[in-house]
């Protein structure tokens, strides 16, 4: 039974109704694919270009990953730190933005796995890249009105943010108040404060830093930044690309071939690790595909794409996830569900009843055309619908039922299905 049914039709309308949120004309990063090879008719000499020569002048060419952590995470000059590049007036859009109704179906499937799992008497929600904090405003919100069936659980909320800027912005976003914390004060928490809701919340640089404690992790839109090493295939066997300073042209990078641990693989190591350990679930959701692709590394100004070694530092860079590396890498550790289409996923978790609903509250024509609008880019197979996917990494005994009661006709434990992945089975 849906939750949406089950608990009745007012349960997700109390509070606020319908945020307004950014639809058109907006550029979501999983829309194109592109090898970086515009012309560049303007190459602005960036603070972030003029480092990156200097860097490679001193030690030699530098390997794709390399390049994007300088140009997206460099603590001083990176794309991330500095700026919000998310919305209509930023360079990309993505689905927490479009829509409510996004977040708020998350919402129910942490809640919904907590159930499953056993309700433990404590857990962690932990992001990792919150952006503005959309998302997880949504998140709470629901937790906020679902909090007869999750009283008397201790519920904590840590943030994994590189980007001093959308900090500011996610505390605006989700606290009433809170403390920036002076670095090397002997704690990796750099900011923490209180929700809107009453929940701790505190913001860390490395997932390592977050307490190894029973957590529901959540990565939307997050692997896809995550530093990539680029290959290709010569006669001479597969050669590492690499970017170098261009001997023809001045203040111009190219790509050049040089005769390997990534950053995801670290990622998703250290998750696999934590939730064997300790229970939980990782939610993650982003673009990608199951093995299929190559070469998806690209660039994203101004909702356009740009060429990724042009005026560095003030485009994003992203690269496609590879569920089947992902899934790969965490195995034995954990179980894995999907990669399946964000339009199954939440078509499962009941977005049309949830759509209804507010449809059937709200008269204002804008308001109604934003829900549909936001609707349609979701779920869209020409728009979000197709692109964008979900995978989960469950402990195996989650797939066994072992943390479930007996079923009274079965000898055997029968697990309830993991909401989103099968349909939403929730009383
Ligand atoms: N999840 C949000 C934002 C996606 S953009 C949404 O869907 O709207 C990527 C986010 O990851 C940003 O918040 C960015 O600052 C953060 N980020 C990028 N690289 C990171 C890193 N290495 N560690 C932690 N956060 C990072």
């Amino acid at each position: 039974m849906s939750v949406f049914a089950a608990a009745g039709a007012g349960l997700l309308c109390a509070g606020r109704l319908c945020a307004v949120r950014a639809v058109l004309p907006c550029l979501w990063r999983g829309k194109y694919f592109s090898s970086g090879n515009e012309p560049a008719e303007n190459n602005p000499v960036t603070p972030m270009l003029r480092h990156l020569m200097y860097k490679i002048k001193s030690t030699g060419p530098i390997t794709v990953a390399e390049y994007m952590k300088e140009v997206l995470t460099n603590p001083a000059k990176g794309y991330y730190v500095n700026r919000d590049m998310l919305g209509e007036k930023g360079d990309f859009i993505t689905s927490p933005e479009i829509s409510q109704i996004f977040g708020e179906l998350l919402g129910i499937w942490f809640i919904s796995e907590w159930i499953a799992t056993g309700k433990n008497a404590a857990f962690q929600l932990v992001e990792l890249g919150p952006g503005r904090g959309t998302l997880l405003g949504d998140i709470l919100r629901v937790f906020s009105q679902l909090a007869s069936v999750l009283k008397n659980c201790d519920i904590s909320i840590h943030l994994v943010e590189v980007s001093q800027k959308l900090s500011e912005i996610q505390a605006l976003t989700l606290t009433e108040e809170k403390v920036l914390l002076e670095r090397n004060a002997g704690s990796p928490v750099y900011m923490k404060g209180v929700t809107k809701s009453g929940i701790p919340i505190s913001w860390y640089r490395d997932l390592q830093d977050v307490p190894k404690e029973y957590s529901f992790y959540l990565a939307h839109e997050f692997f896809d930044v995550l530093p990539v090493h680029k290959f290709q295939k010569t006669p001479h066997g597969w050669r590492e690309v690499l970017i170098d300073i261009d001997p023809q042209v001045s203040d111009k990078l190219r790509f050049v071939l040089a005769p390997c641990a990534t950053p995801a693989e670290a990622f998703i190591q250290e998750l696999s690790q934590r939730i064997s350990l300790t229970g939980g679930a990782a939610l993650i959701a982003d673009y990608g595909h199951d093995g299929t692709k190559t070469d998806t590394f690209r660039g994203f100004c101004g909702h356009r794409l740009h060429d990724v070694l042009i005026a560095p530092g003030t485009a994003d860079l992203t690269a496609d996830v590879d569920f089947s590396y992902l899934r790969r890498t965490s195995q034995g550790k954990v179980a894995s569900l999907g990669p399946i289409k964000q339009q199954t996923f939440l078509r499962n978790m009941g977005i049309d009843v949830r759509l209804k609903v507010l449809l059937d509250k709200s008269d204002e024509p804008s308001l109604r055309q934003q829900l549909l609008q936001g609707y349609d880019m979701l779920m869209n197979p020409t728009k979000m619908g197709e692109r964008f996917n979900f995978f989960a990494l469950i402990p195996h005994q989650r797939l066994h039922g072992r943390n479930h009661q007996m079923n009274a006709c079965q000898s055997k434990p029968s697990p309830s299905p993991v909401a989103g992945f099968g349909e939403l089975a929730w009383r």
